[in-house]
């Protein structure tokens, strides 16, 4: 349970908050951003490492800004990717000239989110290399390293990045380390319980009482094996033979090793296990270099542990010996004041927007598309719950709140657009930004786009028409394939988006009215999503556990679905009363 809260939503905020109040020494917050750079920062002539992912897992990131290790930190919603705005303001604020690494485990909404941010700071002349940790052997086999998902070894691999740049090493070569580091670390994991999320009745999943879960993700995605309760030299056992199974032929046995506690796993637990992990290890001809026991990426309250090893050799032992400062990892001496000393002029988030004059027709138009936005948020609070469950059969959970946060900026944006005059472009445009900055996640950068491309493609001039809708509906489809990288059938929302798509089209070639239109389109989108129940999923969270999705449909597709329906009824109505009115 989490038990000292305000407002559930507003408990990521709450916590960036306090933690700045706390640590004035270490972090600056930057303003109108989730996240910090460290104090006196950006350093110039420093590359900076800046590093993030969802909230939920303290003391990673926030909690390792300082000397030695980050040089800022951005944080999502609980287990969310933070967007792409956010990752942009942060990775601008604490660019010092030297280029900027933006760093974060291996998960589809990461993926998407840091790319867009690197793409938007390239545009501006920031040198932007993006690596991403794949540690978790739990998570794919052996020879798809690519896919696996990035859990306690982000630890040890940004601590290494951390000290590679603050001994002055330049972007490539703090890239070419990291890169490194990764290929040679190694996690797996175990559970005892699932965690809670602030203000959630109950855990995102549980494991059976007296049960031990084995390769759980840490957002709560359910292990791959359970076997009864085990005493702790087994699970040592387990731990160790897993980690060590993949040693790479070219170690020389130094090893930076790290025993994590996942948030409620006592210390004293840990010990007793690293008790029985230590001379394991050492049996099998590991030489431990200053191995870290203790909670360095935690899952909120979950009970449980993962062991990692990152395999070292001369140009990686010194930088994990290397002295860090920060406000929950010390080591050595402190660097403060080291080679980088002046502070870089940071530079501040750049204003855009459009600024284009909307017709009449538009405007009127405009009300409709927002009052269709606040159906969007109704339909997808109604439907929160569910569509949470089904995303924690074989994801995260989150869907339900991502899409809740996501669809009420939207409307508050969309309600501002239409306040400033703004015609359909413009309110479609200001809640996909909304959105996407807001939802976080996978499918919050992706409904970002979408809405953000009907909106280009319908225009602040013409009226609404089905054949403008069609065209523009078939854009966002198309731009959510090439930015997301999936095709049909890989079990995502764009199963029951191209179909959406498709029929709109047909609708539009035999002009059938919009609304009549629309309401076929929805019914072939909602027996899409249905369809996709079968399939495996090939892409995005659920992949890891793709067994048990089969029979659950895919949460994107199935809120796609009640959305565009509740969208369906709702034009049917405003339709209706166009006519009479006119
Ligand atoms: P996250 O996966 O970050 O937890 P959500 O749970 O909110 O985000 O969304 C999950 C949904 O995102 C999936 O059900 C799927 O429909 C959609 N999705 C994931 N990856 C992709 C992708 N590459 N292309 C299109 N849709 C995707
Ligand atoms: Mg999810």
């Amino acid at each position: 349970m989490t038990h000292i809260y305000n407002d559930p939503d507003t408990f990521k905020s709450d916590v960036l908050t306090g933690f700045a109040a706390a640590h004035p020494r270490y972090v600056e917050r930057v303003p109108d951003a989730s996240g910090f750079i460290r104090a006196g920062g950006p350093l110039a002539g420093k590359v900076s490492l800046v590093i993030g992912g969802g909230s939920g897992h303290y003391p990673s990131y926030n909690g390792v800004v300082g000397p030695g290790f980050a040089d800022g930190a951005v944080l999502g919603d609980i287990f969310a990717s933070p967007s792409a705005e956010q990752v942009y303001r942060i990775a601008r604020a604490a660019h010092g000239g030297a280029g900027v690494v933006l760093a974060f485990g291996n998960y589809a909404g990461d993926r998407l989110n840091f790319g867009v941010a690197a793409d938007r700071l390239r545009a501006e002349g920031v040198d932007v290399r993006v690596v991403w940790v794949t540690d978790d052997v739990a998570s794919a086999p052996a020879g798809a390293e690519e896919d696996r998902r990035g859990i306690a070894g982000t630890f040890t691999v940004y601590k290494m990045a951390g000290a590679a740049a603050e001994e002055g090493r330049d972007l490539d070569e703090v890239e070419r380390l990291m890169r490194y580091a990764n290929a040679v670390t190694y996690s797996f994991g175990v559970a005892f319980d699932g965690c809670t999320l602030p203000g959630a009745r109950d855990a995102l999943f549980h494991v059976k009482d007296g049960q031990v879960d084995f390769g759980l993700g840490i957002h709560g995605e359910p292990g791959i094996s359970t076997t009864d309760w085990i005493p702790a030299a087994r699970l040592a056992d387990q731990l160790v033979d897993r980690v060590l199974a993949e040693r790479p032929a070219s170690a020389d046995g130094r090893a930076a090793v790290l025993l994590n506690g996942l948030g409620s796993t006592k210390y004293e637990e840990l010990y007793v296990l690293w008790s029985e992990v230590e001379p394991r290890l050492r049996a099998a001809g590991v030489d431990l270099i200053d191995p870290e026991v203790g909670e360095l990426v935690t899952s909120l309250d979950m009970a449980g542990c993962s062991l990692t090893v990152t395999w070292l050799d001369d140009e990686l032992e010194p930088l994990w010996r290397a002295p860090a400062d920060t406000p929950a990892y010390r080591r050595g001496q402190a660097v403060a004041g080291g080679l980088f000393t002046e502070r870089a002029v940071s530079a501040g988030a750049t204003e855009e927007g459009t600024h284009e004059i909307a017709s009449d027709a538009s405007r009127r138009h405009a009300t409709i598309a927002q009052s269709l936005v606040a159906t969007l948020a109704a339909t997808v609070e109604e439907h929160k719950e569910r569509l949470g469950e089904i995303d924690a059969v074989a994801g995260d959970g989150d869907h339900g709140i991502g899409m809740s946060r996501g669809s009420r900026a939207a409307v508050e944006a969309a309600e501002a657009a239409v306040s400033a005059g703004g015609g359909v472009r413009s309110v479609l445009e200001a809640a996909g930004a909304a959105f996407g900055d807001r939802a976080g996640g996978t499918s919050g950068i992706l409904w970002g786009l979408l809405l953000e491309t009907v909106g280009e493609g319908l225009g602040n001039q013409e009226p609404v028409t089905l054949d403008g809708l069609a065209a523009a509906v078939r854009a966002g489809a198309t731009r959510v394939q090439t930015f997301g990288h999936a095709e049909l059938g890989d079990k995502t929302m764009l199963d029951a988006l191209c179909p959406f798509a498709d029929a709109l089209e047909q609708g539009a070639e035999v002009a059938l009215p919009l609304a009549k239109a629309w309401r076929a389109a929805a019914e072939a989108c909602t027996r899409a999503a249905e369809a996709t129940a079968p399939m495996v999923p090939k892409v995005g969270r659920a992949r890891p556990l793709a067994d048990r999705s089969i029979g659950t449909p895919d949460p994107g597709a199935v809120s796609l679905a009640l959305i565009v329906t509740a969208i369906g009824e709702q034009l049917d109505q405003t339709c209706q009363n166009l006519e009479e009115s006119s």
